[in-house]
């Protein structure tokens, strides 16, 4: 038997189950050396947000008790990805290098650097699909090219394949005599506790495959049976909570589909599972997404960037209780519901007339689901600039969605206890209340709660306004 390791580099995927590369490396019997490497180099990708690297150390943590209740132990390196490996098929004699890609912006170059590498030195690289369903170079329109409406591509991948089902937990994984030097997760320092911030969230989250998987049970459980209807609800836990898990691969996709195909309300389910493809194939083939809006026309746009009203909208306190609401909801637990997500998205890049790249920076810190493919195409979906997005002059009135979405204020109240006794429908609009209730319910606007920080009517009108100049400016250039 070959005493040589296999090395299995963890890029994302930091589970044990349904991970094609250590089933591979473990069919091989040799000894496994699984690997995570905190790449501080990859200028590619935005750096980790505070949120994500709150998430990641746990989720490091886990996958490090998971590996040693199986006999192995995860080696942990910073630095560069290819030098790291270099140095570490030198030193350890490996025979093999084995890892899920990602098509995140940097990633596909660097695994045909470390093709070259193992040809160089003589290395078995190999690279197993990860990330997704299906790999982006397989789902494409009669053209010939990527998709860029949503409704084709997710029909194109329900004809094509179904996804693999699961592989299998290891029962034991093979070591090596002696593991490499492994770097203390604490000396990376990926979270500095904050007295205030994050001091929630190990209440709510469970970081970790343990943690996902019992997600997943719980959701197709329980709220998945009426998840098409109460998935707008945010005053109802009616979602998965899965985005975190998913965000770094603690539960495979695969698994997440395969699971709730079993069931026969699924449909919705899989078809968000389906938006998640779509954003990580444009990002795939538009590596540029994250910052660059999908219709150039929007290079154009005349944004008024005001700090002023980004720290309100950011800290809450725009006057508008479901924007409040979401966007302390997001402060407190790191996550926000996806129908909130669009209406504060709206109000930012639409009310006030804020760039969405401003939005998706704070998104990007404070989410414990900070992903760059959704990310990048939930904020675009909202600025009108993407693929398939909400079109611009489509203004979602704050509002009109919360009464529709949260019609008792229940989500409203939740987050914002100083309107917690303001009876429906005024606490949508607490501006507009009547003087009578809110003095009963001791509100007092602009001291217990802001007055409104833009006029709904007007800053719609502004924003329209604001689409005609960009086309102006764009058929100017086009004389
Ligand atoms: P569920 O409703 O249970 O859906 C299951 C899974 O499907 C999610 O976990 C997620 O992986 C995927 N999914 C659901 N909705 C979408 C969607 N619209 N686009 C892409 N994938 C989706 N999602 C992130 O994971 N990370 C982000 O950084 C992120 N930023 C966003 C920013 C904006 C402005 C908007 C409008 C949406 C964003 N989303 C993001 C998408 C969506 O809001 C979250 O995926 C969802 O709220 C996560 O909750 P859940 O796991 O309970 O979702």
């Amino acid at each position: 038997m070959n005493t040589r390791p296999i090395i299995v580099w963890f890029q994302r995927d930091l589970r044990l189950g349904d991970h094609a590369a250590l089933s591979a490396a473990l069919k091989t019997k040799q000894p496994i050396i699984p690997l995570y490497i905190w790449a501080t180099h990859q200028e590619a990708v935005p750096p980790l947000g505070a949120a994500s690297r709150w998430w990641l150390q746990q989720s490091l943590q886990s996958l490090e008790e998971d590996l040693k209740a199986l006999g192995s132990q995860l080696v942990k390196r910073a630095g560069p990805p290819a030098d790291v490996l270099r140095d570490m098929i030198k030193t350890t004699k490996a025979t093999g290098l084995y890892f899920q890609s990602s098509v995140r912006p940097g990633s596909p170059a660097l695994e045909s650097e470390l093709k070259a590498l193992g040809n160089a030195l003589g290395v078995d690289v190999r690279r197993f699909r990860g990330e997704l369903l299906f790999a982006p170079g397989e789902v494409f329109s009669k053209t010939g090219t990527p998709y860029k409406v949503f409704t084709p591509f997710w029909n194109a991948c329900l004809k094509a394949a179904p996804p693999p089902a699961p592989l299998p937990p290891p029962k034991a994984i093979n070591s090596p005599e002696t593991f490499p030097k492994s770097e203390p997760l604490a000396s990376w320092e990926l979270y500095q506790a904050n007295p205030d911030w994050a001091a929630a969230f190990p209440a709510q989250w469970h970081p970790g495959e343990k943690g996902a998987l019992k997600a997943l049970t719980s959701f197709t459980k329980g709220p998945m049976k009426s998840y098409a209807v109460e998935r707008d609800r945010p005053g109802v836990n009616g979602t998965s909570r899965l985005s975190p898990h998913l965000q770094l691969g603690e539960v495979s996709v695969g698994t997440c589909w395969h699971h709730a195909k079993a069931h026969p309300d699924s449909a919705a389910f899989l078809r968000e599972l389906g938006w998640r493809e779509f954003c990580y194939h444009l990002l795939a083939h538009w590596p540029q997404l994250d910052d660059a809006p999908f219709r150039p026309e929007f290079k154009h746009f005349p944004w008024q960037p005001d700090d002023h009203k980004l720290k309100a909208w950011q800290q809450g306190q725009t006057g508008y209780p479901i924007i409040d609401a979401g966007m302390r909801q997001l402060w407190q637990t790191g996550w926000m519901h996806n129908r909130v997500r669009m209406i504060v998205g709206s109000f930012l890049v639409k009310n006030l007339l804020q760039p969405w790249q401003a939005g998706r920076d704070w998104f990007w810190d404070t989410l414990v689901d900070a992903d760059l493919a959704n990310n990048s195409c939930g904020w675009q979906w909202v600025a009108g600039c993407g693929a398939d997005a909400a079109p611009y002059f489509r203004i979602f009135n704050p509002v009109t969605q919360s009464k529709k979405f949260d019609p008792k204020g229940a989500y409203i109240r939740r987050y914002i206890p100083e309107l917690k006794d303001v009876p429906s429908p005024d606490i949508h609009d607490p501006s507009s209340a009547p003087k009578m209730v809110l003095e009963a319910a001791g509100v007092e606007l602009g001291k217990t709660y802001p007055r409104a920080i833009t006029d709904l009517a007007l800053s719609r009108q502004a924003a329209l306004d604001a689409l005609n100049i960009m086309k102006t400016k764009i058929n100017r250039k086009d004389q």
